[in-house]
């Protein structure tokens, strides 16, 4: 995204509400239902190391949609142990809020979702970037890209929304957005 876009995003009075309400409230239903609107919501995901590709509609007629939910769950499962963990919906929100943010037209390309504790001992063994007690292990953490933006776009609108936190890895061509508390590296 060019930077006149960007900022024109960010301009936009919503947007900035938006954050506001994010950097406090991601977890408070009322503010955040209503920085989100009435309309249905999906999210379009296609994961790098499986090749599925998903467009899951989970929230429609002022309800989440359960099979839907289980159908991010499934992509974004553990892809080496095959375990799932119900994503947490505020990280959904997230992902949903920034897909807005970045005028995205392509699904996000997934890294890494959930991650069992087995493969978290695994990866935190071989790599010394990765946390122990990483928010991945709960289904509050992603590493994601989004084609045709460029990472350091993803990366300032990620930070800009105050959802959580915020990693960027720019050699590995990733960023991480996570809903616990708000904080980057
Ligand atoms: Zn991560």
């Amino acid at each position: 995204m060019s930077q006149p876009a960007l900022t024109r995003v960010l301009d936009r009075r919503r947007f900035l509400t938006l954050g506001t309400i994010a950097a406090c409230a991601l977890g408070s239903a009322p503010a955040l239902a209503h920085a989100l609107g009435a309309g249905a919501r999906s999210l379009s995901f296609r994961h790098l190391h499986t090749g599925e590709r998903l467009r899951a509609t989970y929230w429609a007629d002022g309800a989440y949609v359960g099979d839907e939910l289980a159908r991010i769950d499934r992509l974004l499962r553990d892809f080496r142990t095959g375990e799932t963990m119900p994503i947490d919906r505020r990280l959904l929100e997230l992902l949903h809020l920034l897909t807005r943010k970045m005028d995205a037209r392509a699904p996000y390309d997934v890294i890494s979702g959930y991650r069992s504790p087995k493969t978290n001992a695994v990866l935190a063994a071989a790599n010394g970037g990765v946390a122990k007690k990483s928010l991945h292990l709960r289904g509050m953490a992603i590493d994601v890209r989004l084609p045709g933006r460029r990472l350091k776009d993803l990366h300032r609108a990620a930070l800009a929304l105050r959802g959580g936190g915020v990693g960027y890895y720019p050699a590995a061509d990733f960023v991480h957005v996570d809903v616990g508390r708000v904080r980057s590296w």
